[in-house]
């Protein structure tokens, strides 16, 4: 949130998005055209017939080399019986069936190579999906995971390609899918700018967790830009330069230094409590995304890892983590944070988050279905392995756990029944972990926050998501920008169901967290202190703003602003009386 005289006179290109992540960058652009799987009829030349062939050729070589090394790995990780996978997408890969169709429709009807072998493996993984039965609903998949692969490796592994990023660059794109984020090169990204995407979609809470600033759902930036084009991004208001003017450049410099210079200030107050003016101290963690960000959160003064997003470990890769692995990652983190708390959340994949490791089925609409504590019910294999590499971390230092998605008691009491055999399976095991770990609920299901009360009975703790929360309480797509700007946060429905929440814990002895994105929220720090909530997980990015706005009012003051703004109708209202007041409040914060 800065307030900035945008320059009036440009030159080049300006586009307007949402501001996901703030700060300035100035660099060249790198642009990533399409999406990895995303095939659109192609026709050839005759002369490149040939060509065309071979290219489709190669890849099959490559994916047949991919699919060995997985073999082998899985094998000597967790077992033959695992690696069993990799052998059927073998036997598929070598079908001479589908590679004489593909080169027959190259040929004769002068298709590209991707566009010909989708064509050829959509028919028969079609074919194989009709059948209602779990066998040939299985083989569908492997068809559908071989497609994938080869066709990535016909276009060029986009993932590769950003891995062989030379130099740093400000990444344009039409999306980033997470999976597309976890095989980046961070320390070579300046910033990154996407067509798609809204204010809590991932790839801005991937921008944030790298820590450099983004801006999404600029619709159609990437056709107007070319790599190596000048970008200016700005984080802040949400805009976007390209080839901007000498006199644009020289305000976004001094910009830069400017927010350089409020960063080295609000360092100062690391090592200092997020305390209000009369002594009410707010628990101020810090989100996690990727274990190797550990350092980067203590470095911004955070007391614990309000929400460890574990589904990157699971996204990163072909195969599933084995407890052992996923032990190591949690032990690590957790003992470099003791004896602050870390909050591992359970795995949230599905909506967007699709991992090659979990079959997750095209649907619908994926916010609504098989996601997150629903998959994790259904798959023991996935979620016993994870809650007891949990329950062995807990050895090592502080550790809460926290189920996603819940939208029943009934989700809830067979989450903790589950926990409760992966505990009797250590025991039986003899290998230690803590008896005394809180668990905690996610409240980001409208059913979950209407029986609050309920639940706050079963748990030690609640934290409310409001990514998805305001998503589903709104019925606006978090990731949709075209209607992002019905996505709010300060939206009355939403202040009123965190109050009901708050309350309805606090009566039960309940203690209520904030982990979405709307806890980096500046304008929404006074009011969510002062509905009483008692700890805050942010970005590390926005970690030291939002503790010097803490210290700087009293408990009081902060109820006055929840009960001012309770009053008040719509959340255009609320955002303007808000931003006029930390205006007027913190004149040397840029807001
Ligand atoms: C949320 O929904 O607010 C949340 C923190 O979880 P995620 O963004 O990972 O869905
Ligand atoms: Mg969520």
């Amino acid at each position: 949130m800065i307030e900035t005289k945008t320059p009036t006179k440009k030159s080049g290109y300006f586009f307007k998005g949402i501001p996901v992540s703030p700060g300035v960058a100035i660099g060249k652009a790198f642009v990533l055209s399409g999406e990895s799987v995303k095939i659109e009829v192609e026709q050839i030349p005759a002369k490149d017939i040939h060509k065309e062939i071979k290219r489709f050729e190669d890849a099959l070589e490559k994916t047949r080399e991919e699919l060995k090394a997985a073999t082998s790995a899985t094998r000597s990780r967790i077992g033959s019986e695992n690696a069993k996978i990799f052998e059927m997408h073998n036997l598929v890969l070598d079908d001479p069936v589908l590679k004489e169709e593909t080169i027959q429709k190259i040929r004769d009807d002068k298709l590209s190579a991707e566009y010909a072998f989708y064509t050829v493996m959509q028919k028969y993984q079609n074919q194989l999906a009709a059948v209602k039965d779990e066998y040939f609903q299985m083989r569908s998949a492997d068809l559908r995971d071989v497609k994938r692969r080869v066709i990535r490796n016909i276009q060029g592994d986009r993932t590769d390609f950003l891995q062989k990023l030379e130099g740093a660059a400000i990444i344009i794109a039409r999306d980033l899918t997470p999976s597309d984020t976890v095989a980046l090169d961070r320390h070579k990204i300046l910033g990154f700018a996407t067509d798609l995407g809204g204010k809590t979609s991932h790839s801005a809470i991937m921008a944030r967790s790298f820590r450099v600033p983004a801006v999404v759902g600029l619709r159609h930036l990437t056709k107007y830009v070319k790599n190596n084009d000048r970008i200016i991004l700005d984080g802040n208001e949400g805009v976007v330069y390209v080839n901007p003017d000498r006199k644009t450049l020289q305000y976004y410099q001094k910009l830069q230094k400017k927010i350089h210079e409020i960063n080295r200030q609000l360092s100062v107050l690391k090592n200092l409590p997020a305390r209000t003016l009369d002594g009410r101290e707010i628990e101020l963690a810090a989100n996690l995304e990727f274990t190797d960000e550990v350092e980067t959160v203590i470095e911004f003064g955070a007391r614990g890892i309000g929400l460890y997003r574990t589904d990157y470990l699971f996204l990163a890769r072909t195969d599933l983590p084995t407890e052992d692995e996923q032990f190591e990652e949690y032990k690590a983190v957790v003992e470099r944070m003791r004896p602050y708390p870390v909050i591992i959340r359970t795995l949230d994949v599905g909506g967007d988050k699709n991992p090659q490791n979990i079959n997750i089925p095209p649907e619908a609409n994926p916010y609504l279905g098989y996601r997150a504590i629903r998959i994790c019910l259904e798959r023991h294999d996935v979620f016993l392995p994870q809650l007891r590499a949990i329950l062995r971390a807990s050895a090592y230092g502080n550790i809460k756990i926290l189920f996603p998605m819940i939208s029943s008691i009934k989700e809830l009491r067979e989450a903790k029944t589950l926990l409760e055999k992966a505990r009797r399976e250590l025991r039986k095991r003899k290998v230690p972990f803590s008896d005394d770990i809180e668990i905690g609920v996610m409240i980001e299901v409208p059913s979950a926050a209407i029986i609050a009360d309920l639940i706050s009975r079963e748990v030690d703790f609640l934290s409310i998501g409001t990514n998805d929360l305001v998503q589903y309480l709104l019925a606006v797509d978090r990731g949709n920008e075209r209607i992002a700007y019905l996505y709010q946060d300060l939206h009355p429905a939403v202040l009123r169901t965190i109050r009901d929440v708050v309350q309805a814990a606090h009566r039960n002895g309940t203690w209520v967290g904030v982990c979405g994105e709307m806890g980096g929220n500046p304008l929404a720090t006074l009011i969510l202190l002062g509905l009483g909530i008692d700890e805050i997980s942010v970005s590390p990015i926005v970690l030291p703003e939002i503790k010097k706005i803490i210290r700087s009012v009293s408990h009081p003051e902060s109820v006055r602003i929840a009960e001012k703004v309770l009053s008040m109708t719509t959340a255009e209202e609320i955002e303007k009386f808000m931003m006029r007041y930390m205006r007027r409040k913190f004149k040397d914060l840029i807001f």
